[in-house]
């Protein structure tokens, strides 16, 4: 089956690659966040300083990285991408370290990922640009202390929920992500296919951008797509037609929610007769880790409408029934 979720291929992270905004200014919505980071960013500029570091926080695709990468770029500064799971012991860690020249940007993806030990060095690293490290082996082995380049570390998480508070506390700036708008994504719909030289229509656009599901990353990926369509079965311009027909053959649900976002509505709907349920319930009967759903799944269907959080758990809304087309009197069994 066809998964926009996991755009993993090689030829799509290239795609990504190329629609990637390098200037705040290409960098749509996030106004909030983006309005203070210019701020910070000048500010480092003049002092020549080093950024404070940052923590980025928000479900998957909505620029963490791209922001990152950003944030480097106006800094004038270099950009080291790594991620806590690639981090396997604090030798690794160490080597990246002391590669780093002046107020460079350190990009820890999944941060929430990295081992103890691994989280524990980067402590000295992230306060006073210290670490210690061992020199040679056996008997003569010492640890010696040294002296790193001050830099700005980045660390993005989805599962913020998970990181620890010694390494939450070490963080001058935290930023959590929201959801794009429809009129936001669609603005990135056209300038993506801007990019991409493919013609498009305002209707086509606003199609592609309500069924992302608030994030640029399936966004770009649909437009992809549906562009294949347009270039096959159309005249190459993507209209709402073409756009339509190609998301009905590809099977995207007209409120761009994914397998699991209807699971997690189902399963409440006709479970739990429309709740209200624990997130702890929910999150057995689908085998899913009750985080995972807080923090990456809910946040969504409670910012469209289709669950609410109450006192004594999550509740399906009218929505949420019309949506699976389901009746109240079929979910209470009578
Ligand atoms: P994350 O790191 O949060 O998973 P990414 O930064 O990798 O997300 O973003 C995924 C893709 O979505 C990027 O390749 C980029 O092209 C696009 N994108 C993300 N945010 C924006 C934005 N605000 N404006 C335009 N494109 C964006």
């Amino acid at each position: 089956d066809f998964d926009i979720r996991n755009p993993r291929q090689k030829s799509d992270q290239d795609f990504e690659k190329a629609l990637r905004p390098m200037q705040f200014d290409d960098f749509a919505g996030q106004d909030k966040i983006i309005d203070n980071l210019r701020v910070f960013v000048a500010a480092a500029r003049m002092r020549h300083e080093a950024l404070d570091h940052i923590l980025f926080h928000g479900p998957p695709g909505l620029g963490k990285t791209t922001l990152s990468n950003i944030i480097a770029n106006e800094l004038g500064v270099g950009f080291k991408v790594t991620s806590g799971p690639v981090l396997d012991k604090p030798g690794d860690l160490a080597g990246i370290l002391t590669s780093l020249d002046e107020n460079d940007v350190l990009f820890i993806d999944e941060i929430h990922r990295l081992s103890p030990v691994v989280e524990e060095y980067l402590y000295s690293a992230m306060e006073d640009y210290r670490i210690d490290i061992m020199i040679d082996k056996g008997p003569g082995a010492r640890s010696v202390q040294l002296t790193l380049a001050p830099f700005t570390l980045i660390g993005a998480t989805t599962r913020s929920g998970l990181l620890t508070s010694p390494l939450r506390a070490r963080f001058g700036i935290n930023c959590h992500l929201q959801y794009y708008d429809h009129k936001v994504l669609e603005g990135i719909v056209k300038r993506s296919a801007r990019l991409l030289n493919v013609p498009i229509t305002d209707d086509a656009a606003l199609e592609i951008a309500l069924r992302s599901r608030g994030t640029p990353r399936i966004a770009n990926s649909l437009l992809r797509r549906v562009r294949d369509f347009a270039q096959v079965k159309g005249t190459g311009t993507i209209d709402s037609k073409i756009a339509r027909y190609a998301l009905e053959a590809l099977n995207i649900d007209q409120y761009g929610l994914d397998d699991i976002d209807n699971k997690i509505l189902l399963t409440i709907i006709d479970k739990f007769h429309g709740g209200p349920v624990g997130l702890g319930t929910i999150a057995t009967a689908l085998s899913e880790d009750p985080g995972t759903i807080e923090e990456v799944y809910e946040p969504y269907l409670i910012k469209e409408g289709f669950i609410n959080r109450t006192p004594r758990g999550r509740e399906a809304t009218e929505l949420a029934y019309k949506h699976l087309h389901r009746t109240r009197a079929q979910a209470s069994g009578s």
